[in-house]
């Protein structure tokens, strides 16, 4: 398997040692997955837990055990972490090359009513990383978010203007549009701007210490594993991202909830596509280096009041049960995730660079059914949805 591969440039890819922090999140799992299934690459995953990649690191007897070892620590406080980075004492098939951050506070409902936490995971849990690597030359993957552009310039427009159309008010380009956030005291943004702020360093080091790094933004990727099932897989009081509050609300038969009308906007992409682009970026170093890169779809944009139907839809067809009589019931912002919510009205990823870079046109199609939402049927079919409440994970 391994000889056989070749970057973009037809140059063979020879197996490389990755850290990769977070491994154990939504992200992280599939990334894990994919390495092990189709590359010779080795693993060394961190983590403060290990539930949705247990499948990849039990039994001993699966092909890839000795690619991927669990380390169970917490960045904030261990200093462990140094030595993984730069591979101390650990008995490695290659040197690790490679660092993936993944791990971050990403949920919206934390960043207003945690912001010091969300501050300090996204920002100041980064840094040693960020140091770490610059110092011992070892290149960095570090996962920022969409979220970094905060609003459109085109909503600030008013509502009937013929510009909301033009694509220059509101398609996201990581060398030109703008970072538009709200006011201080809207705390919705404090994961966007420490977000922003540890990009900027991550460039400032590039540019001054000549680190090697990539940033990658996922616009709203979407999958198994997703976050959790409040009260079933997580916390009874926690809020996830909006997939699996849907998928809460239909196993539950309650109306899902539109928050402010469910008129934002977004583009979703199945995670499965988006991980397809990150493996170009690990094997393709000379052409992701130096770059930021929108990870999104375009053409897959619904509003959130769509999603909620179509979501409605699908699931009424697998379960065989009936729609409620009323599916969806408004909310406030300020009702569903407390004081300093705001939110990013749409999201449209300009496609142009990371097609240039990694040479092919990624993720580009809409997918099947109605507006393109990507194999999300299979995700919310009932059989995921109660086996996640049985076993704990989507799978
Ligand atoms: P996730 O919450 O599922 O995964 C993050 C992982 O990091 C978790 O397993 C968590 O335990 C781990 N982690 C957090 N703090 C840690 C610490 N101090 N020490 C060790 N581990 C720690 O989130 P995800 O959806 O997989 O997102 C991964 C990254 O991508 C994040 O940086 C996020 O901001 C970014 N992102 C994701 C999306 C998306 O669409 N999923 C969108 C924008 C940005
Ligand atoms: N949302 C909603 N109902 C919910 C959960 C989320 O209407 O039960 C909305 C939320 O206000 C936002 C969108 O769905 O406009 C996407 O939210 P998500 O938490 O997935 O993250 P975001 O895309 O904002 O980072």
């Amino acid at each position: 398997m391994a000889s056989a591969r070749v970057d973009l440039d037809g140059n063979p890819i020879k197996p490389i040692t990755i850290c990769m922090i977070g491994a154990g999140g939504f992200i992280g799992s599939h990334l894990c997955e994919k390495l092990m299934a189709e590359t010779p690459h080795q693993v060394l995953a961190v983590d403060v837990y290990s539930d949705k990649i247990k499948h990849l690191l039990e039994p001993s007897s699966l092909p890839w055990a000795d690619r991927i070892q669990f380390h169970r620590l917490n960045i904030k406080n261990d200093s462990r972490l140094e030595g993984l980075i730069r591979m101390a004492d650990l008995d490695l098939a290659s040197p690790v090359v490679q660092i993936i951050n993944l791990a971050a506070i990403c949920t919206p409902a934390d960043y207003n009513t945690r912001p010091l936490d969300t501050i300090y995971s996204n920002f100041i849990d980064a840094l040693p990383v960020i140091k770490y690597c610059s110092e011992n030359g070892k290149r960095l993957i570090h996962f920022s978010t969409c979220e970094v552009y905060g609003k459109t310039i085109g909503c600030f427009l008013p509502k009937d203007s013929p510009l909301r159309q033009d694509p220059a008010y509101y398609v996201l380009s990581e060398d030109s549009s703008p970072c538009i956030f709200g006011p201080i005291e809207k705390q919705r943004w404090s994961y966007a701007c420490a977000k922003q702020l540890v990009e900027r360093l991550i460039y400032a080091e590039g540019a001054e210490n000549g680190l090697e790094f990539t940033i990658v933004r996922p616009f709203n990727w979407i999958g198994p594993r997703m976050d959790f099932i409040p009260g079933i897989d997580g916390p009874s009081e926690g809020v996830p991202r909006v997939l699996a509050c849907f998928s809460n609300n239909l196993l539950r038969r309650e109306p899902l909830k539109l928050v402010d009308g469910g008129e934002s906007q977004r583009t979703f992409v199945y995670i499965k596509d988006a991980i397809e682009a990150v493996l170009l970026m690990i094997e393709n170093p000379s052409r992701a280096n130096g770059q930021i890169f929108n990870v999104g779809n375009p053409n897959n944009e619904v509003t959130v009041r769509q999603l909620a139907e179509m979501m409605t839809q699908v699931y009424s067809k697998v379960s065989k049960e009936p729609s409620l009589s009323t599916p969806t019931i408004d909310i406030s912002s300020k009702e569903f995730y407390g004081e300093g919510y705001d939110d990013s009205d749409k999201r449209i990823p300009d496609m142009t660079i990371i097609n240039r870079q990694l040479g092919r046109e990624l993720l580009l199609e809409p997918k099947d059914i109605a507006l393109g939402l990507a194999r999300v049927d299979s995700y919310i079919s009932t059989s995921n949805i109660r086996r996640s409440c049985k076993e704990g994970y989507f799978k």
